[in-house]
C-alpha cells in the first residue's frame, strides 16, 4: 500500500468488531443454547464458566458476579462486616483501613468506601505504574485490615513481596480486572494473576483481556469459607430462598454472559499473544524515540497489555496530532485518585503521592487490542515518530 493510503485508515484506541465477527457464529449458538432453555439466572453456564476459571488459575473457587467493581466490593463488604462495618463510609478516625493505588481505575476506591472501609492511598513505582511492597508498606497503620494491588495494564504487582511486607493477619485482595490471563514468576513458579491473594477480582468489561457482552465479573479464592460467603452475598445473603443469614444484594453473573465468556475462553492465550506481539513491535519501533518512555516490564513478569501505555513529552499535543490522524488514544487515568472531589473528607492534598501525580500528566495508551495487527501498529508509531522530528 502507499503511504497516502495507509495513512487514510482509521486506527480506534479499540475495536470489538473485528474479534466479535471472528467468533459470531459460535457466539451466536451459545447465546441461543441459554435462550432455549430460558435458565436465565445461575443456568448451569456460570458454573461451568466458575469451574473453567478456577481451574485455569489453579484456585479451590471462582465465584460469579455482576461486574469487577462487585468483585470487588462483595469481597470488602464481607471482611467490613467482619469488622462490625456495614454500609458506605462515614468518616471517622477509627475506620478500618484498605491499602489501594491512588493510580487506578476508580472503582478500587470506590468499592472499599462503598463497603464502610476508609482508602489509605498509597503511591506508585513509576516504571511499572504498579503499587509495590515499599510503597504499600509506608502506608499501613494499626488500622489496617487489607490491601489491594491492583495489576495495572496487564501487569502484575509484585504480590510476593507485598505479601511479605504485610503482616499475616492482613487480607490480601489482587485487583485483577485489568490482568486476566497475567503471570509472574515467584520463585520457582509461575503464579497466575488471580491466585496468589487471600481472594482475587476478575472483570469481563468489554474491553478487558476476556470481555463479555456487557458487564460481568469474578471472584477467585482459595478460602472455603469465604466462597461459600460470596456465593450468599451475591444474592441476598442466604441460601435458601427466604432465609437470609446476613443482608447481601443481586449480583449474579448472568448467565448470557457465562456463556459468551466460555466460548471466548478457549481463545483468551491467542488474543494475550497477539496483544504481546504488537507491544513488542511498538516497543522495537519507539524505542529510539527519545520523548517517549515504552512501557517497563518487572524481571519475572508475563504482561498482558490490557493497555500499552507509553510516558510521552508534551503529551496532550501528540495525542490531538494522533487525533487529527485518525488514531485514537486514552489516557489512563488523568487524575490520581487522592485528589478527587469525591474523597476531599479524607484530607489528602497535591503533593502526598508525586509519582502518581506526575505520571497522570505523562501517560498515553496506545491502540493495542489483539487484532489490530502490524500494519497498524507501525502507521501508529510512524505518526509517533514524526510528531516528534518535526
Ligand atoms: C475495569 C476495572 C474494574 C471494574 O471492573 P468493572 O467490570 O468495569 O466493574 C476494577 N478495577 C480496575 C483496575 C479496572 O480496570
Amino acid at each position: 500500500m502507499t503511504g497516502r493510503a495507509v495513512a487514510a485508515i482509521p486506527v480506534p484506541l479499540f475495536d470489538l468488531h473485528e474479534q466479535h465477527d471472528a467468533l459470531a457464529a459460535e457466539l451466536d449458538a451459545a447465546l441461543r443454547s441459554v435462550t432455549d432453555s430460558q435458565r436465565f439466572i445461575l443456568g448451569p453456564e456460570v458454573r461451568e464458566l466458575e469451574e473453567a476459571v478456577a481451574e485455569r488459575l489453579g484456585v479451590r473457587h471462582a465465584v460469579g458476579c455482576a461486574s469487577g467493581t462487585d468483585a470487588l466490593l462483595l469481597v470488602l463488604r464481607d471482611l467490613a462486616s467482619r469488622h462490625g462495618v456495614s454500609g458506605p463510609m462515614s468518616p471517622s478516625g477509627d475506620t478500618p483501613e484498605v491499602v489501594i493505588p491512588a493510580f487506578t481505575f476508580f472503582a478500587t476506591a470506590g468499592a472499599v468506601w462503598n463497603a464502610g472501609l476508609r482508602p489509605a492511598f498509597c503511591d506508585i513505582d513509576e516504571e511499572t505504574f504498579n503499587a509495590t511492597a515499599h510503597t504499600i508498606g509506608a502506608r499501613v497503620s494499626a488500622r489496617t485490615v487489607m490491601a489491594i494491588p491492583v495489576h495495572l495494564f496487564g501487569q502484575m504487582a509484585e504480590v510476593e513481596r507485598i505479601r511479605g511486607a504485610l503482616d499475616v493477619a492482613l487480607f490480601l485482595l489482587e485487583d485483577g480486572a485489568q490482568a486476566t490471563g497475567a503471570r509472574r514468576r515467584v520463585g520457582t513458579v509461575e503464579v497466575p494473576a488471580g491466585m496468589y491473594g487471600d481472594a482475587a477480582a476478575l472483570s469481563f468489561f468489554p474491553t478487558k483481556n476476556l470481555g463479555a457482552f456487557g458487564d460481568a465479573g469474578m471472584i477467585t479464592t482459595n478460602d472455603n469459607g469465604l466462597a461459600d460467603r460470596l456465593r450468599k452475598l451475591r444474592v441476598h445473603g442466604g441460601q435458601k430462598m427466604y432465609h437470609h443469614e446476613f443482608v447481601g444484594t443481586n449480583s449474579r453473573l448472568d448467565t448470557l454472559q457465562a456463556a459468551v465468556l466460555l466460548a471466548k475462553l478457549p481463545h483468551l492465550d491467542g488474543w494475550l499473544d497477539a496483544r504481546r506481539r504488537n507491544a513488542a513491535l511498538y516497543d522495537e519501533l519507539l524505542a529510539d524515540v527519545e520523548p517517549v518512555r515504552t512501557p517497563v516490564v518487572a524481571e519475572g513478569s508475563w504482561h498482558t497489555y490490557n493497555q500499552y501505555t507509553i510516558r510521552a513529552e508534551r503529551r496532550g499535543e501528540l495525542r490531538a496530532g494522533l487525533a487529527e490522524q485518525g488514531i485514537g488514544t486514552g489516557v489512563y487515568y488523568p487524575a490520581p485518585l487522592h485528589l478527587q472531589p469525591c474523597f476531599r473528607t479524607l484530607g489528602y492534598a497535591p503533593g502526598d503521592f508525586p509519582v502518581a501525580e506526575r505520571l497522570c500528566g505523562e501517560v498515553l495508551s496506545l491502540p493495542i487490542y489483539p487484532e489490530l495487527g502490524e500494519e497498524r501498529v507501525r502507521l501508529v508509531a510512524g505518526a509517533i515518530r514524526r510528531f516528534y522530528k518535526a
